[in-house]
């Protein structure tokens, strides 16, 4: 999607070959135009799905989910990583997270994730898969079936979406980054 390489480009800031800061328009000052643009996009990928529900991890994925889900017209469900909402009876699974570098309980209220519905699974960046993967397990558990896996930046040097792939998701993503150093981004299509 070239409006998204395009403020990659200009205002992400690549730290090393690991994290990527986009906080000036995707996590912690929001573009919400691109949000939109970026639903719509996602919608059109995956309008044959037959998409029940839109499910997303918290916090940066909420905003091109919400986008994703009114566009689609389809409720939004959030996974929590705080432990604070944790009830009886609410599913969980452990995943490790890949900025903080530590695991954390992924947790999901089985009523806001009817068995048999078809989800499509969004969220922001996908480096090792890890929290896709426990996203897909928890909607899984819940009797769900993930239709799809829309991500917003992937960075495919890393094996997060071989393994998507591998495991049989059905897996699109808006920026596909094939290098990435201190300072530089190159996206598939670019090299050379
Ligand atoms: P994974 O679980 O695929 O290893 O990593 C994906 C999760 O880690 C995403 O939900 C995102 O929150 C975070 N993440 C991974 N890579 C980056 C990055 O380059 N920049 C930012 N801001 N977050 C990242």
């Amino acid at each position: 999607m070239k409006v998204l390489e395009d403020k990659i480009r200009t205002y992400g800031r690549a730290l090393s070959d690991d994290v990527l800061l986009v906080d000036m328009f995707l996590n912690h000052q929001i573009d919400c135009e691109l949000m939109r643009e970026m639903g719509a996009e996602f919608a059109r990928l995956f309008r044959d799905e037959r998409v029940d529900r839109v499910v997303t991890v918290e916090a940066s994925g909420i905003a091109p989910a919400l986008m994703t889900a009114l566009e689609l017209r389809v409720p939004l469900v959030v996974l929590k990583k705080s432990a604070s909402v944790i009830n009886q009876g609410a599913l969980q699974t452990e995943v490790f997270s890949f900025t903080k570098q530590k695991s954390y309980l992924l947790t999901l209220k089985p009523e806001y994730m009817p068995a048999g519905e078809r989800v499509l699974l969004i969220d922001d960046f996908l480096a090792n898969g890890e929290a896709a993967l426990g996203a897909a397990r928890l909607i899984e558990q819940a009797g769900g079936v993930v239709a799809g896996i829309g991500i917003v930046i992937s960075k495919n040097y890393m094996p997060g979406l071989q393994r998507l792939r591998d495991a049989g998701y059905n897996v699109s993503a808006l920026a596909q980054i094939s290098a990435m150093g201190q300072g530089y981004v190159r996206f598939v299509g670019e090299e050379g």
